[in-house]
């Protein structure tokens, strides 16, 4: 039996590739082989924000660029004024470098434009 590591169909043995996707067939699908890890997502520590505005913000700017992120901290800011720990964005590790490029091009980018009301 050989399995597409892609959408895991099973081929009769003989059969090298998938003829959905093109994928060469293995014998075994396990998680170190399939395309799709459906292990649990490591969720790890982008970056830290003083309020959770800040944080959506940031998050929101992600998920619109395919990142999976979270905030964490912010429901422990319920009361006004009580809030004194921070809000952390967390994403998924393995967009981690994705999540670095969009936040980089998005606040790095050239200030000298489309803020005119910036002080
Ligand atoms: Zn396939």
């Amino acid at each position: 039996m050989a399995f597409c590591p892609n959408c895991e169909a099973e081929y009769r043995e003989g059969i090298t590739r998938c003829s959905d996707c093109d994928m060469e067939l293995v014998g075994e699908l396990t998680d170190a082989n399939k395309v799709h890890d459906t292990s649990e997502a490591r969720m790890i520590a982008f970056q830290s924000f003083k309020t959770s505005a800040e944080a959506e913000l940031v998050r929101d700017l992600l998920e619109q660029n395919g990142v999976r992120a979270f905030v964490e901290g912010a429901e422990f800011a319920i009361l006004p004024g009580s809030f004194s720990g921070e809000v952390v964005l967390v994403v998924d590790e393995r967009d981690f470098e994705r999540a670095v490029e969009v936040y980089e091009a998005y606040f790095n980018a050239p200030a000298d434009e489309g803020q005119p009301d910036n002080q």
